[in-house]
């Protein structure tokens, strides 16, 4: 990386990290009873020209946008091109305690994950404005495409219902993680995250991506053991063939919905329970004789 691309760098992990750790607004009850939503995050960087975009766009469908076309849809004259855009990708990590909760439900998500989705997405969203608004400052255009007045949520052919920008898919991209069975992306702080992204017309070295394989991180795709975020599902949305989205939509819909409004006052149809109590749930799981080396 030269040192203006490594300076940059620095510059936007500093932006998002001290956002995430400094703000007031990372809690997830109220002032009185101090807990942060989200731990240090991890910040990857992909180009706008990164080949891997137009794929996943011809894979789930000619509404999925690639950078540079919702760049220009939001700056239309700007006269920019793919590999003058850079994707800032972050991943943040839930806090100890929701993880533990959550990992000890076995039909609804506990309170904890569900304020972590309600409250945490919001201030998701403010990370995405703070850094918008810094880059702004020193003369970049950015934008969010989740946060977009253009972004929706299509039919694709191949895989029903999908939206118009994936975080995870942006964050494989840029080098955070991979693909497990149960559709979760597995970073180095496990699946048990959420993430977001902004493009910006700022050139930035992309993240080396660690992995050669879309699903490289899951043991399932590495030699057909675990199956524990299978087991962890209440009806059965996932196995050997991968994720039902549907059953799992269903199930959030029509029953964690009226869960959470009744038990929480908070409707969220945030499930999560393929997320936790499973060996990718904090870190990139080991296989076995790694685990037998480590104890040697
Ligand atoms: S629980 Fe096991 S099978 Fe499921 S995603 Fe994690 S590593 Fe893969
Ligand atoms: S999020 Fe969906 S797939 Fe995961 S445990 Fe809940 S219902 Fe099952």
């Amino acid at each position: 990386m030269n040192s203006k691309s490594n300076d940059l760098f620095k510059q936007i992990v500093n932006l998002i990290c001290d956002f995430v750790n400094h703000s007031q607004e990372n809690l997830l009850w109220d002032s009185l009873r101090y807990e942060k939503i989200w731990n240090e995050p991890l910040v990857g960087i992909s180009s706008g020209a990164d080949p891997l975009y137009r794929k996943i766009k011809d894979d789930i469908g000619e509404f999925y946008w690639t950078p540079i076309e919702i760049f220009n849809m939001t700056f239309p004259h700007s006269k920019v091109c793919s590999s003058d855009l850079s994707v800032i990708s972050w991943v943040l990590p839930q806090n100890k305690n929701t993880k533990l909760d959550n990992s000890l439900q076995d039909l609804y998500p506990s309170e904890r994950w569900v304020r972590a989705k309600i409250y945490g997405e919001d201030f998701n969203k403010k990370i995405a404005w703070h850094l918008i608004e810094a880059l702004k400052k020193q003369g970049y255009k950015a934008l969010s495409p989740m946060l977009s007045p253009y972004f929706d949520y299509k039919e694709s052919e191949r895989y029903g219902y999908a939206s118009t920008w994936s975080e995870r898919h942006t964050a494989y991209i840029s080098g955070l993680g991979t693909f497990g069975l149960c559709d979760g992306l597995i970073t180095k702080v496990g699946k048990a995250m959420r993430c977001g992204s902004i493009i910006a017309n700022i050139n930035i070295e992309p993240t080396k991506r660690e992995y050669s394989h879309h699903n490289e991180y899951c043991l399932y795709f590495s030699n057909k053991e675990c199956m524990e975020c299978a087991r962890r599902c209440p009806v059965n949305a996932i196995d050997e063939k991968g994720h039902d989205k549907i059953k799992c939509r269903e199930y959030q819909r029509q029953v964690i919905a009226k869960y959470t409004k009744t038990n929480y006052n908070i409707q969220s149809s945030s499930c999560g329970l393929c997320q936790t109590g499973t060996p990718c749930e904090s870190e990139i799981p080991k296989f076995k004789d790694e685990l037998v080396n480590k104890k040697r």
